[in-house]
């Protein structure tokens, strides 16, 4: 099973992918994630990266797509995988599509997440972040027991840089402009399902779990 969360920041889509990549079983690929861990090495390649991110620019899509196509080829995604992030623009979709039928593959579901931009703004000014585990937070849902420190892991729990109101307009218009025609690219496939991403976790989750299923 193939599978892509699609959805503008804030959607959800880290949270919900963790939850169905342990249910489905399936390798949980955030391209996010995967350039904030090599932002952190402090690499040539990280401080580039963190200034597009910083900045809420998009990643070149030959970078990305190098990225993806790797992490593809491993042995764990070979049984199926879930995208999350990935991709963000028409290009990166062509090449994904390409990528997947040159191994006779293709996307076999797209979870498209939706929320009204004004609680995107809400949600992600007062998100926060385990800097160890990944673990999500929220400062008025969902805060950690402890201030600032994981309830998993015991981390650090901090703001992404890119989550202050200046990144997040610029990430809200870039998804506007360049991602939400994916969902038009992928409904001409007719694997596009559509979910309320408004509703609380565990509702959003088992509306998930239903289609999938
Ligand atoms: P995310 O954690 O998915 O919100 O991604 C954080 C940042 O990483 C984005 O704002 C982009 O700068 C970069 N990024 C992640 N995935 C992609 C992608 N598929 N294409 C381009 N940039 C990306």
């Amino acid at each position: 099973m193939n599978l892509i969360l699609l959805g503008p920041p804030g959607a959800g889509k880290g949270t919900q992918a963790k939850k169905i990549a342990v249910k489905f079983d399936l390798p949980h690929i955030s391209t996010g994630d995967m350039f904030r861990e090599t932002a952190q090495s402090g690499s040539e390649l990280g401080k580039q990266l963190q200034g597009y991110m910083s900045a809420g620019k998009l990643v070149p899509d030959d970078v990305v797509i190098a990225v993806v196509r790797q992490r593809l080829s491993s042995d764990d995604a070979k049984k199926g995988f879930l995208l999350d992030g990935f991709p963000r623009t028409l290009a990166q979709a062509q090449a994904l599509d390409k990528a997947l039928a040159g191994d006779g593959k293709k996307i076999d579901g797209v979870i498209s997440l939706t929320v009204d931009a004004d609680e995107v703004v809400r949600r992600l000014s007062s998100r926060r972040v385990c800097v160890a585990c990944g673990a999500s937070y929220n400062l008025i849902s969902n805060p950690a027991k402890k201030e600032d420190v994981c309830d998993a892991c015991g981390g650090k729990v901090i703001q992404r840089a890119d989550d202050n109101a200046a990144t997040i307009r610029n990430r809200l218009e870039v998804y506007r402009e360049q991602t939400s025609p994916l969902i038009e690219y992928y409904s001409s496939a007719g694997v596009v399902r559509e979910i309320d991403g408004m509703q609380p976790v565990e509702e959003v989750f088992k509306k998930i779990c239903a289609v999938i299923k």
